[in-house]
């Protein structure tokens, strides 16, 4: 097993690893970082969820730092596009802890918020730069933005980028970089016009080809359970008192959703603390450290403050709510059944989120089996997650809505070799004609049989 160690990577950049409490690299990093630091380009077909933006991060952290990027005054070294301001600010998040012990500065811009800070921080100078296109473009056009200096170019979700129509802001943002630079892409698919686009900036690229976390879809059991908004807080009640909800992992979308879970909970005598984005670093630690010891069996997480919670024996995810973005279930329910030990994953849906449930079973490629078997099951949230095609058009999410983003017509990377170990794949057949998406076939779902063995 390689360690950080062994990919050669600076002091600093090993200090911030292990203080995210990462113990190896996963099997992106430890495939991309040596061809990084070896100066090569990269087609990566990867998911939010394999470790991806270390693999990236790290090697271009330690290049700036060992070049010339930190003397002078800062300029732009590197630019990472991202489809959504939720991943880009997830991304810019990552620079931060990475690059905690290193001189660099780094900053996220997107839409949808006044430019008059991000200008601000602009002037002040910085080395990497996380942006949505439409946002840079606007900056680069004001004249607050120059892109002549950049030596490190990100194309992230890529197909996710073209989904949503960016294709001609990435033409016009290419244009905009120096010919001199190393590039690189990354998609959860590979599509021909994924591979177009790849050809017409990468040079002679690498290919790193990762599935999502060896422990997903095929190790853990999962099972949908369909409710009414207003009932979930009695559902999960009622589940945790069942036998083997030993280590419990709850998500919510919302820093709010998971301190109201928490009082309901607390209330109903079942010990159970939130960590998200506004409790203080030691408040998480804290929380982590009840949640590891056993003495908490109940840890409810928004997604961001999930990052880097390296728990063992997770003996149930629970996703309170379904995520926006199908790749968040995935890297979600990844959380139980590590370590070949077995995981159960349960999801709540409600008669509004079976446009999300579509989106994560047409990325998982199958259907959720039902377990019906409990008092609060909600006929309508199964009747609506039934309806045929027309809503599951319907984009859930506040960037699809604004973009008229399309269903996604390709699967994930599937594991072309499953012996060949945990992550590592070969050709990549980026669509089975032969198969059709799980929403079109859709007419009776599997209905799980067994909830004793909750
Ligand atoms: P990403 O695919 O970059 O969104 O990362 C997914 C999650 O994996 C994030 O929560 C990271 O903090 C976490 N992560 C990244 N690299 C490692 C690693 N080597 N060991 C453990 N967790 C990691």
């Amino acid at each position: 097993m390689t360690s950080f160690k062994q990919l050669e990577l600076i002091d600093p950049l090993l200090r911030a690893v292990a203080r995210e409490n990462y113990q190896e690299p996963t099997p992106i990093q430890a495939q991309s970082i040596p061809l990084l630091l070896a100066g090569r380009d990269i087609l990566g077909c990867a998911q939010t969820g394999t470790g991806k933006t270390a693999a990236f991060a790290l090697p271009m952290l330690q290049m700036l730092t060992q070049g010339n990027a930190v003397r002078g005054k800062p300029a732009i070294r590197a630019l990472i596009l991202s489809p959504t301001r939720e991943l880009a600010a997830q991304i810019d998040e990552s620079f931060h802890a990475y690059g905690r012990f290193l001189n660099l500065r780094h900053l996220v811009i997107f839409g949808g918020v006044k430019q008059h800070a991000q200008v601000a921080a602009i002037r002040q100078g910085v080395h990497i730069l996380v942006a949505t296109p439409g946002r840079l473009l606007d900056l680069v056009g004001q004249g607050y933005v120059h892109l002549d200096q950049v030596q490190f170019f990100v194309l992230d979700e890529a197909d996710r980028m073209l989904d949503m129509g960016f294709i001609h802001d990435i033409r016009r943002v290419l244009k905009l970089l120096p010919s001199e630079r190393q590039n690189l892409l990354f998609s959860a698919t590979l599509p021909p016009d994924i591979t177009r686009l790849a050809g017409s900036f990468l040079d002679n690229p690498a290919r790193v080809e990762v599935s999502p976390p060896s422990s997903t879809v095929e190790q853990i059991e999962q099972r949908l359970m369909f409710v009414d908004r207003l009932d979930k807080h009695e559902l999960l009640i009622e589940l945790l008192s069942r036998p083997g909800m030993s280590r419990v992992l709850v998500f919510t979308r919302t820093k709010h959703g998971a301190n109201r879970l928490v009082k309901r909970l607390t209330r109903a005598k079942i010990p159970a603390v939130a960590i998200h984005g506004n409790k203080s670093q030691s408040a998480r630690r804290k929380a982590l450290a009840g949640f590891h010891s056993g003495e908490i069996p109940i840890l409810v997480a928004t997604d961001l403050a999930s990052r880097g919670i390296d728990v063992e024996n997770i003996s149930h995810v629970v996703n309170f709510e379904l995520p926006h973005e199908p790749e968040v279930y995935i890297h979600r329910i990844g959380r139980t059944g590590r370590a070949g030990l077995s995981g159960v994953a349960i999801s709540f849906c409600d008669a509004t989120e079976s446009a999300d449930l579509r989106s994560i079973e047409r990325l998982i490629g199958d259907e959720i089996p039902v377990d019906a078997d409990h008092v609060w099951h909600s006929r309508e949230a199964a009747t609506t997650a039934h309806a045929p095609a027309l809503s599951s058009r319907e984009p859930p999410s506040r960037d699809r809505k604004k973009a008229g983003r399309p269903q996604p017509k390709t699967r994930p990377c599937p594991r072309a070799n499953p012996s060949a170990g945990a992550g590592r794949q070969s050709v990549v057949p980026v669509r089975d004609p032969g198969r059709k998406p799980a929403g079109s076939r859709r007419r009776r779902r599997r209905v799980f049989r067994n909830p004793s063995s909750t």
